[in-house]
């Protein structure tokens, strides 16, 4: 265990705060599976206690969500600690499926759902890319393979923004960072590349890329959010109002975790009116997805989307995210249409252009 994990386990004072945030808690209501309980747990690994399947499950069934982290009075970092303590489940040799699987597709096929075709599909016709540009699109797994059509929208509202995409991009590291396995391999696949573009700037749209980009890749080239970009940028974009009524959903690796909450309701309220869901900004509820548990546990993440997109207020025409994955999770569950903020932002200049 890391000298820093060992200092946040130290730092809990065993308070519970955390218990009434926990999502999986609410959910499965034992003590092991509570933010307390992990921490316990972890502690107890440290201390040389045997790892079984019933400790490797309690430490893997977190979404990595950051809430408790967020309540937490004592500043103790319990998703941090427990991604070290699935490293070490993965280094033992104890690793669940999910985690097996996660890792192997990702560096066979360059994304975790094991896809083998072009990434650059999503471009459809044959374009010209630039080989050097100052800022370079990062497009991401589920957005290069599963939402296309949203790619090539955002692609197309910020080419003219001196930006490129990677040839051969590969994924930035994330579901296995979150679950325990090394991605160095990515990283420095990715990085070559970047550096090799000339890029001063990458733009993430991804909220689980972004917080990957941001705080786990060399720090020689700066990372914004595609929001942060584009709010930058508003007077640019010529946007026309829509009449419509739309919710925001927060991923927890973006907002949480990276405190970017301003910059998507600016460009939301730059184009419809805003309905906020029940929790909002640092207080959201997590959609369920994250931290390998909508694979290595669909029906506790469904239970956590069904709760998630319960919060809906009434009257509204789209729930709008940042994050492929929320999107994903919550879409399967909700009868409200859920949509990326680039769709909405791209409706907007439908209606300029009509
Ligand atoms: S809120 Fe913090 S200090 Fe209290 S039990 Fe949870 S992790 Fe420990
Ligand atoms: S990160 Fe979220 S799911 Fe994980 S222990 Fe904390 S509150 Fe629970």
């Amino acid at each position: 265990m890391e000298e820093e994990q060992l200092r946040s386990i130290l730092k809990c004072v065993r308070c519970g705060t955390c218990r009434s945030v926990c999502p999986i808690f609410e959910e499965l209501g034992w003590e092991s599976y509570s933010t307390r309980g992990r921490m316990m747990i972890a502690k107890g690994i440290s201390e040389g206690m045997d790892l079984d399947e019933s400790i490797v499950d309690c430490i893997n069934a977190c979404t990595t969500c950051g809430i408790c982290e967020e309540m937490c009075p004592a500043g103790a970092l319990p998703p941090d600690v427990f991604e070290r303590i699935r490293h070490e489940i993965v280094e033992s040799g104890a690793e669940t499926k999910t985690q097996q699987e996660l890792r192997e597709n990702t560096l066979s096929t360059g994304n975790p759902m094991n896809e083998k075709g072009s990434r650059l599909g999503w471009l459809r016709e044959i374009r010209d890319i630039p080989d050097h540009a100052g800022n370079v699109y990062f497009v991401g797994c589920l957005g290069s393979y599963r939402y296309q059509e949203t790619v090539l929208k955002t692609y197309d509202l910020i080419s003219e923004f001196d930006v490129t995409v990677l040839a051969d991009e590969v994924c930035c590291g994330s579901p296995l960072l979150r679950t325990g396995s090394d991605a160095g391999e990515l990283i420095e696949h990715n990085v070559r590349q970047m550096e090799a573009a000339g890029a001063h700037t990458i733009i993430a749209s991804c909220a689980g890329c972004y917080n990957v980009l941001k705080n786990e890749y060399p720090g020689r080239i700066r990372v914004v959010h595609i929001t942060e970009f584009l709010a930058e940028n508003l007077d640019k974009l010529e946007l026309d109002r829509l009449d419509i009524n739309v919710t925001y959903h927060d991923p927890c690796h973006l907002g949480r975790a990276n405190r970017i909450f301003d910059a998507p309701r600016k460009l939301i309220s730059a184009v419809c009116e805003l309905k906020e869901m029940k929790t909002y900004r640092e207080n959201a509820r997590c959609c369920g997805g994250g931290g390998g548990v909508r694979k290595g546990y669909p029906e506790l993440s469904r239970a956590l989307t069904e709760k998630r997109v319960a919060e809906v207020p009434e009257g509204v025409d789209y729930i709008v995210t940042c994050c492929p994955l929320c999107r994903t999770n919550m879409e399967s569950f909700s009868k409200v249409p859920v949509i990326d903020l680039l769709d909405l932002l791209t409706m907007a200049r439908k209606v300029d252009k009509e």
